[in-house]
């Protein structure tokens, strides 16, 4: 089945300002501890179209509006 070797899309972020570090099924804009939007994204499907994207559902990928 197409796409079922995919990797989880979870996303780990790192809060800039209170160092404190979580997972994100979606893409997260702010810390869920101190609310900072200031995130460093360590790992997981990056925010840019993925290598293939052709607008269709792909899993996490940016330009398939995340889904
Ligand atoms: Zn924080």
């Amino acid at each position: 089945m197409e796409g079922a070797g995919q990797m989880s899309g979870i996303h780990v972020y790192r809060c800039a300002s209170c160092d404190h570090r979580f997972e994100s099924e979606d893409f997260a804009s702010r810390c869920p501890k101190c609310r900072s939007k200031v995130l460093l994204h360590e790992s997981g499907p990056a925010r840019t179209l993925k290598k293939g994207c052709r607008g269709r559902s792909c899993g996490g990928c940016g330009g398939c509006g995340g889904h």
